[in-house]
């Protein structure tokens, strides 16, 4: 299960805004802390988004789902 990396700046601004600012942290415990140095890659047909908490700089990875591919994996 080889992971490839993605390029996040194809998204638009707003969707990568949103993305950046759409998180939850395990470490921190709260959502929406936003996170720094986003990479998007994917992985086993999912796609996710990893970056650094701006708090406490655990590294966030998450799912991304894609309204536009919204048919459920196989
Ligand atoms: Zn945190």
């Amino acid at each position: 299960m080889s992971r490839t990396d993605r390029d996040f700046y194809l998204r638009d601004e707003p969707e990568r805004a949103w993305m950046i600012e759409n998180t939850w942290c395990a470490e921190c415990c709260l959502p929406d802390l936003g996170i720094d140095d986003p990479r998007e890659f994917e992985l086993e047909g999912r796609v996710y988004l990893e970056g650094q908490c701006r708090i406490c700089r655990r590294t966030l990875t998450s799912e991304v789902v894609d309204q536009r591919e919204s048919t459920p994996a196989a």
